[in-house]
């Protein structure tokens, strides 16, 4: 038995007619109806979650979500497939990797056509993914983005295209399988780590995630530092910031935990290269906390549950040391 729970997107939508835009409209039910090749790979229990685009999740529902996939597996599922928007995908089968402590495979799956446009992915899509539940070699990594017949680690995968069916990269990593004549193919390991354990009811801390630009002025850094439990900032290159941000960067640091990520999409933030004002070494120098290979967005997932669930500065760190820092 694999658990499909849908939470709405572009898989689950239709066009409602000429000149209209697609909005949700098909239930989990449906979706796993009009793929009947699903029947010669498992029994499929099906239920709609949610309806949304991915653009309105909010932490709740992924976290219901985990509670209710966790349920389902301790009830003899052997995997479990979560269908949405590929808008968020990204964040979404992060922050569920995070929080995924079980060995059954947990795959996150969508669509960029619509349910009823010519060329349809989602059918496809759904069925790779569940054909991915259902594979031994899935068990034990995590949460796994499963779109045209690529299988993405969750820490590595991103939406870099509007409209391609191909729109999910691993940027610098790579796929870490393929579905491919139905066989499910692993050629790189996926890194685990300890999962959080977020009790239900738990707030989940708000963090400010800033990609400063070219002679960017600091009136969001400084708005940020007093509204928000904790500020990621994209920097540029390998984690550089102008001159003119370092002095309201590390006040903002002595008020909340602050991550420093990189804007370019792929490596490893730098740690001991350069040494100017705003160079990396200066600021984590004074206590900003290197993202590691994360990006801002997953970088920003990972802050907002280091901080819901302990709030120590010590914590926070370690939380990246053990997740993110390169190995
Ligand atoms: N806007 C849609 C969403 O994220 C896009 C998609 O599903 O591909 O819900």
């Amino acid at each position: 038995m694999v658990s499909v729970r849908s939470l709405g997107g572009t898989v689950a939508m239709t066009t409602a007619g000429p000149g209209r835009g697609a909005a949700p409209a098909v239930s989990a039910s449906d979706l796993v109806d009009s793929v009947p090749a699903l029947q010669d790979i498992a029994r499929v229990d099906a239920v709609s979650v949610a309806g949304v685009p991915s653009a309105s999740l909010e932490f709740r529902h992924l976290l219901d979500l985990k509670a209710e996939l966790d349920s389902a597996c301790t009830a003899g599922a052997k995997g479990a497939v979560v269908t949405q928007g590929t808008d968020t995908m990204e964040e979404t089968a992060f922050l569920l990797d995070l929080l995924w402590d079980r060995p059954e495979p947990l795959v996150v799956t969508g669509a960029m056509r619509t349910a009823d446009s010519v060329g349809a992915d989602g059918p496809a899509n759904l069925l790779a993914a569940v054909a991915t539940a259902v594979d031994p070699a899935a068990a034990g990594r995590g949460c796994l983005v499963v779109m045209n017949d690529e299988i993405h680690a969750a820490r590595t995968v991103h939406k870099a295209h509007t409209a391609s069916v191909a729109a999910f990269v691993s940027p610098g990593a790579g796929p870490v399988g393929r579905v491919q004549e139905g066989w499910v193919l692993f050629h790189s390991t996926t890194r685990r780590t300890d999962a959080f354990d977020v009790p239900a009811g738990t707030e989940i801390a708000r963090v400010a995630l800033l990609r400063p630009g070219l002679a960017d002025d600091t009136v969001l850094l400084k708005a940020a530092a007093g509204s928000y439990d904790g500020i990621v900032i994209e920097g540029m290159g390998g984690g550089h910031v102008s001159a003119r941000w370092v002095e309201p960067l590390l006040a903002a640091a002595q008020q909340v935990p602050v991550v420093l990520a990189s804007r370019t999409g792929a490596g490893t933030v730098l740690t001991r290269t350069y040494g100017y004002p705003g160079s990396e070494q200066q600021l984590l120098g004074a206590g900003l906390t290197p993202a590691g290979d994360l990006d801002g967005l997953k970088a920003r997932i990972l802050l907002a549950l280091a901080i819901s669930t302990s709030g120590s500065r010590d914590s926070v760190r370690r939380a990246f040391e053990q997740r993110a820092a390169p190995r």
